[in-house]
C-alpha cells in the first residue's frame, strides 16, 4: 500500500524541482563525470563510510592503482587493504576484491549490466546496486540512503522509524514512486545531494528551499523530529592490551583471522581482558605466560593508552605496552609471529587504531 499522499503528477514535479536544484548546486566530483559502473561502484562503497572530502583522496588512489576490475582482481589482498587503511569497514574492501575476481571469472572482466547480476556481486546490497544501475545504465531503481530517508520523511512528514523493517519498506516504496524513470540516475543523485547539502540533519535551509511549499513537515512544524529513529543500542566495550615487542629493531605482528573485527589486518600480539588492565594484570594472564615463560626475556619500555576507538557496535579501549627483547635469539614461543623489516608495520595494513599509535611514536 502506498504511503504517499501525492499524485503521480505532483511527484514528477518534486523530482523535476530536485533535478533542477541539482543542476545549480551539485558538487563537481570525479565519479560524477563518468558512467563507468566500476568507478561509480568504488565511489559508492567508499562514500558509505566517509565524507566526500576524505573519500575523494581514497577514490583517486584506489582507481589510480586499480583502474578496472581486472587490475583489482589481480592485486594481492594485502595491497587492497593497505589502500583502504583508515577507512574502516575492511570487509567492504575484501568484498570489492572478491567481486572484482568474480567479474573477471564470470563476466570476462566486463562489469555486469543487469540489476540481478550487479546485486549478486559480493557486498553489493540494494542501495549500491540501485546506484550503479541507475547512474551507469539508466535503469529505474531508486536509491535509499540516510539522506533520502531524511528528505522523504520531511517532505511527506512520515513518522515511521527508518531503522526498522516496516519503516525501511515504506520508504523504499515511496522512493520508488518518486523516482523519475526517464532519468533515474539524475533523480537519485539529485535527491541524495539535496539531503547532503540542503535538507541537512540540523538547521536545514527551509527558508530558501525550492520544496518548502510542498514540505509537509515544514507545514506541521515537525522538521526537527524527522526522521524518526529507534533508540540506539549502547556499543559494547572491549579492552585490548597490545604488546609492541621490539627485537633487533623489528616488530612482531600477527594477522587477524575471520569471525571478528579487522579480519585480515595486522596487529601486535594481543591480550584481551574483560576490563581495563594494568601491567601487573597483563603479565599474570596465561597468554603472557605462554609468550614469556621467563621474566628476564623482556624489558618494559613504556605504555601508551589510546583514546577510545569507536566502531559501529564496539568501543575499543586499547593500551599498547612497549617491550624490548634484549637477547640475540627470539624466544621460541614468539617465533610464530610475523617479523617486520623495521620498527613500523611497513606495507602491511593495520587498523586505524594502530596507525594512530604509530603516529604518536613519530
Ligand atoms: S522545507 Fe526544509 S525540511 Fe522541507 S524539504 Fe526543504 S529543507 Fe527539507
Amino acid at each position: 500500500m502506498s504511503v504517499c499522499p501525492d499524485t503521480a503528477a505532483s511527484l514528477r514535479e518534486i523530482s523535476a524541482t530536485l533535478v533542477e536544484w541539482y543542476g545549480r548546486n551539485r558538487r563537481e566530483l570525479p565519479w560524477r563525470e563518468t558512467r563507468d559502473p566500476y568507478r561509480i561502484w568504488i565511489s559508492e562503497v567508499i562514500l558509505q563510510q566517509t565524507r566526500v572530502a576524505q573519500g575523494l583522496g581514497y577514490y583517486l588512489r584506489f582507481t589510480g592503482r586499480f583502474p578496472d576490475p581486472a587490475a583489482l582482481a589481480a592485486a594481492p589482498e594485502d595491497e587492497v587493504l593497505r589502500l583502504w587503511q583508515g577507512l574502516g569497514y575492511y570487509s567492504r574492501a575484501r568484498n570489492l576484491h572478491a567481486a572484482a575476481r568474480r567479474i573477471v571469472r564470470e563476466h570476462g572482466g566486463r562489469f555486469p549490466h543487469t540489476y540481478p547480476e550487479v546485486r549478486a556481486l559480493p557486498g553489493v546490497g540494494d542501495y549500491t546496486a540501485a546506484a550503479i544501475c541507475s547512474i551507469a545504465f539508466g535503469l529505474p531503481h531508486a536509491t535509499v540512503d540516510g539522506n533520502v530517508y531524511r528528505v522523504l520523511s520531511r517532505l511527506f512528514d512520515l513518522a515511521l522509524p527508518v531503522d526498522e523493517g516496516r519503516g525501511r519498506r515504506a520508504f523504499a516504496s515511496l522512493a520508488a514512486e518518486l523516482l523519475d524513470p526517464r532519468q533515474p540516475g539524475m533523480h537519485n543523485q539529485a535527491l541524495m545531494e539535496f539531503g547532503a547539502l540542503h535538507c541537512v540533519p540540523s538547521s536545514p535551509e527551509c527558508i530558501a528551499c525550492p520544496l518548502a511549499g510542498r514540505c509537509l513537515a515544514l507545514a506541521a512544524g515537525t522538521v526537527g523530529e524527522r526522521p524518526v529513529k529507534r533508540a540506539k543500542s549502547t556499543p559494547i566495550p572491549r579492552y585490548f592490551n597490545y604488546l609492541h615487542i621490539l627485537w633487533r629493531g623489528r616488530t612482531l605482528l600477527s594477522r587477524r583471522g575471520a569471525g571478528d573485527i579487522w579480519n585480515g589486518l595486522y596487529e601486535f600480539p594481543l591480550i584481551e581482558t574483560g576490563s581495563p588492565a594494568g601491567w601487573d594484570e597483563v603479565i599474570r594472564t596465561p597468554r603472557f605466560g605462554e609468550w614469556f615463560p621467563g621474566r628476564e626475556e623482556f624489558r618494559l619500555l613504556g605504555a601508551t593508552r589510546m583514546p577510545p576507538h569507536q566502531l559501529s557496535h564496539r568501543t575499543i579501549h586499547a593500551c599498547v605496552w612497549r617491550l624490548e627483547i634484549p637477547g640475540k635469539e627470539l624466544p621460541a614461543p614468539l617465533r610464530a609471529f610475523v617479523l617486520t623489516e623495521g620498527p613500523g608495520p611497513g606495507e602491511r595494513a593495520v587498523p586505524r587504531l594502530l596507525d594512530r599509535y604509530f603516529e604518536t611514536l613519530g
